[in-house]
């Protein structure tokens, strides 16, 4: 099941007196520890609250916009302290800090707020630019509105640090230039926001940000989270709390590379080549289908892809990967250290690393000029790691962590599942970390005499709903698995 979307707003905010050809925009840092979305730039935005609906916005056209409206201006507000309101025009910085704070102390709610100092919305303040729905790939997602809006003339936007570590004004072109150089990371929503503001205030502009379905609540299934790597969720049958599979499509000016085309479902399959067809259509091939280890839903849509795209395309996996699935046939076998390099520009190459540990031909693949690491289901940015003996070894899956963990200069995991992830070695010490300390409790729980491992996961993961408890007792058996090995038990 896919969570159902929730309603947010967000502010495109724009300096006043901007160069209109190039305009300047604000934009904020989220802090690196949030688990949604850590260490990404976005706008100022947030979850529409109840009584955002019981305000009345001037000129909107119908409730429903008013209520974005208001959820918009109060999330800038509380955000970056900048208030767009008509009658608020002599109100000083101080008196706007002081209304911050009745706010934010609960001494007074948003709605009571402009009543008692007399100010109002107005929807001619709040420009929509586009509607946008977070993919399923992730477990928090929103329906967003954006808003453009013109930062009032005598108001600096101001982060506050917590949920947001900076934030700073920026020309739209040098944004857009900072995500091609992978100097940041961003959702979809802010690069088209970025890209079209590049393209300078026109009359017009409003269009350019309505021109893709996704600016209509259409799916968002080409997700550039680096530049030449796009990830395109595909609905499976996977482990819950996902719901989708990560597909990475890598591509250069000539090839493009699959990974994981894992759904079985025709409705997602046809999505899916049709995604491929984009890049072909523009002159490309497809190099090579690839598979980072044998599970259904990492390869449940490669026999329909291959059907798509002529039986002459290469499908690539490790030799313990191609023998334990027989009903999709692997052409090549991927070897550890082999390089795999795109003909064309620019310059792309892929190193395999034979990583197992969650499957025994598990294969994660290294881009060394980028830092960017395809990790599978290895790591995954949403849920978490199943080490299920016997395809699942705890020793090796440590050992697996640990290689990944000494590669230099990492700037960026891509997962099978969940969002992109650019704290890389803070993300790896948190999976080493995790397994360490659990290990350690089973090993005390062991020593207390508690030797079946359903005992164990109930004396130890009381952290995890019974639920859970099954997979749970997998990987304590791959923990007693290990802890016996190294002769500990
Ligand atoms: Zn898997």
């Amino acid at each position: 099941m896919t969570s159902t979307p929730r309603d947010a707003a967000a502010v495109v905010l724009l300096r006043h007196n901007a160069n209109p050809a190039n305009p300047e925009v604000f934009w904020v840092k989220r802090n690196e520890n949030l688990a949604f979305l850590g260490g990404f730039h976005a706008f100022p935005g947030g979850q529409i609250d109840a009584s955002d609906a019981e305000i009345e916005v001037a000129n909107a056209p119908s409730r429903e916009a008013a209520t974005m409206i208001s959820g918009a201006a109060r999330e800038l507000f509380e955000e970056l302290g900048v208030l767009v309101v008509r009658g608020g025009d002599l109100l000083t910085n101080g008196q706007r800090r002081s209304l911050l704070d009745d706010l934010e102390s609960g001494r007074m709610t948003w709605p009571k707020l402009l009543e008692h100092y007399e100010l109002h919305l107005d929807a001619g303040d709040f420009t929509f630019v586009g509607r946008w729905i977070t993919p399923p790939f992730s477990m928090r997602r929103f329906d967003t509105w954006f808003f453009l809006v013109n930062c009032p003339v005598k108001q600096e936007p101001l982060v506050v640090p917590g949920e947001l570590s900076s934030g700073e004004w920026i020309a739209a072109t040098d944004g857009y230039e900072r995500w091609l150089t992978a100097d940041i990371t961003a959702v979809p929503p802010t690069l088209h926001a970025l890209k079209t503001l590049a393209g300078g205030i026109s009359p017009d502009l409003v269009d350019r940000f309505l021109s893709v379905p996704q600016a209509h609540g259409q799916t968002v299934n080409r997700i550039e989270f680096r530049p030449n790597y796009i990830c395109f969720p595909v609905r499976t049958p996977t482990r819950p709390p996902a719901t989708h599979t990560n597909t990475y499509l890598v591509y250069n000016s000539e090839e493009i590379l699959i990974f994981d085309p894992g759904s079985p479902y025709e409705e997602e399959q046809r999505a899916l080549a049709a995604g491929v067809d984009e890049l072909r259509a523009e002159g490309r091939v497809v190099k090579m289908i690839i598979l980072t280890h044998l599970h259904p839903d990492h390869v449940g849509g490669v026999n329909a892809l291959k059907k798509h795209l002529g039986d002459e395309v290469t499908v690539a996996a490790h030799e313990e990967t191609a023998t334990a699935i027989s009903e999709v046939p692997v052409d090549h076998h991927i070897q550890d250290g082999e390089l795999i390099a795109l003909n064309g520009e620019p310059s792309i190459q892929l190193r395999a690393l034979h990583t197992p540990g969650h499957a025994r031909g598990h294969l994660c693949f290294h881009d060394r000029d980028r830092g960017v690491l395809l990790t599978g289901d290895n790591i995954v940015g949403l849920g978490s790691v199943l080490i299920d003996p016997p395809q699942g070894n705890m020793i090796d899956y440590l050992k697996s962590l640990d290689r990944m963990r000494a590669i230099p200069g990492l700037t960026i995991l891509l997962g099978g599942h969940g969002p992109a992830m650019i704290t890389p070695y803070q993300k790896i010490d948190e999976y080493l970390n995790h397994r360490l300390e659990r290990e350690a409790k089973i090993l005390a729980a062991f020593q207390r005499g508690i030797s079946e491992p359903a005992e164990i996961v109930a004396a130890v993961y009381t952290d995890v709903s019974p639920k859970a408890h099954a997979m749970a007792e997998r990987s304590v058996i791959a923990h007693l698995e290990k802890l016996a090995a190294e002769r500990r038990l």
